[in-house]
């Protein structure tokens, strides 16, 4: 009886009491009852001691040492006179008809949240398919979607290319105040958008103050279209992306041109950065690129200008006033380089000018792509979309 108490004691189950053990080469099992002598019948409420009778279920519990455990519960099925009904006990360690206890179930849930399925299989030795089945069981309990979206005010709208290559994108939805995902799209085609909005409701809907999103058509005309109350904010890093670009493309011109020209190496990723995000080493490099072109510093100066205004200006109003001079004086230099851009300026600018009044963007969405690729790494094989949603919604809270 003493051994028992120990065991007890290692167990730490505190509802059930043992029975018997067994100890195997590879398998510890202990057979053991919960300890309440009555149940409450699910019908009426009442305390039961009748017992039925008795059957035995296999529960598979964490590992002592290298062994599995295995826990032989002698389950009661009672019988309850008022309600004339027989009733099955519950346990507080695990479900109804599961194979694991909760603390296992949520053992495997941990491993996998950085290991494919099929590692964490062989490390607690069961099928892959039962890992994966485990694993969004626990995804499904724990993400409370319509929660989510309750509290959303600032949405941001992205989105992440599920297959390389493929024009194949989940639209991801954030909550940039919490910074986390509330929610994956199968696509980011403006029907499905909208049906998805509205189905949300009008109280949802009213309740967005902003959305940042990039120039995807869809996403634009859905915000405007969906929340009457919000303003819709350019992620910042998708506009000076196109600046950016207008570089790149001159930058690359100059090197066809000038094959042996040193001062042109090296000089993509420091022409990206802001002027005062630079090092010696890279004001130096640039200097002497700057010497050999001088339309690369006239460009590379526009281009900080434009940085200049989103990181300078108070209201939306000035920030309008000013994108407009930006666009001017750009016409008085004659560099047509930037012209596809100053035409996306048109539809755009007031989305462009709304980041300065809270610098909302999207950067957390950008993290949260890294944490979408590591949940498909993991699950690799076996993940179709709905497995994926839940999984990363699992992840991000
Ligand atoms: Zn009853």
């Amino acid at each position: 009886m003493e051994k028992n108490i120990f065991y007890e004691e290692l167990l730490n189950l505190p509802s059930v009491e043992i029975l018997d053990i067994k100890i195997d080469t590879n398998i510890i099992t202990i057979e053991c009852q919960v300890k309440q002598i009555g149940a409450i019948c699910p019908n009426c409420g009442e305390t039961i001691f009748t017992v039925n009778q008795y059957y035995h279920r296999t529960i598979r519990d964490l590992n002592m040492g290298i062994r599995h455990v295995h826990l032989l519960v002698k389950v009661r099925q009672f019988y309850c006179k008022s309600c004339n009904r027989y009733f099955t006990e519950t346990l507080d360690f695990a479900d109804l008809n599961k194979e694991f206890t909760h603390r296992q179930s949520d053992y495997m849930f941990c491993l996998a949240r950085k290991q494919c399925y099929t590692e964490v299989a062989a490390i607690v030795d069961v099928s892959a398919k039962t890992i994966e089945r485990i694993v969004l069981d626990i995804c499904r309990k724990t993400i409370d979607i319509p929660e989510r979206y309750r509290q959303v005010k600032r949405l941001g709208i992205d989105e992440h290319s599920h297959r390389k290559g493929k024009k194949d994108y989940l639209c991801i939805l954030t909550d940039l105040d919490r910074g986390i995902i509330i929610d994956i799209l199968p696509n980011r085609k403006k029907e499905t958008l909208i049906a998805h909005f509205k189905q949300l409701g009008i109280d949802f809907c009213n309740q967005i103050t902003d959305v940042s999103c990039d120039y995807w058509d869809a996403y634009i005309t859905t915000s405007k279209l969906c929340f009457p109350n919000a303003k819709i904010i350019l992620d910042r890093f998708h506009v000076t992306k196109l600046l950016n670009n207008v570089l790149d493309a001159f930058r690359k011109e100059l090197r066809k041109a000038d094959r042996d020209n040193t001062n042109y190496k090296r000089l993509k990723w420091i022409l990206y950065k802001q002027y005062h995000a630079l090092s010696d080493q890279q004001l130096d490099d640039l200097d002497a690129a700057f010497k050999d072109s001088p339309m690369l510093k006239k460009i590379y100066h526009i281009r900080e200008k434009f940085h200049h205004i989103l990181d300078n200006t108070d209201t939306v109003e000035n920030a309008i006033i000013a994108i407009n001079n930006w666009v001017e004086e750009l016409a008085k230099k004659e560099v047509t380089l930037f012209d596809g851009f100053v035409k996306t300026l048109q539809n755009t600018k007031e989305y462009i000018a709304n980041y300065v009044e809270n610098y909302l963007s999207n950067a957390v969405t950008e993290g949260l792509n890294n944490l979408i690729r590591s949940v498909r790494r993991t699950a690799f094989g076996m993940s179709n979309f709905e497995n994926l949603k839940l999984r990363v919604l699992a992840i991000s809270s």
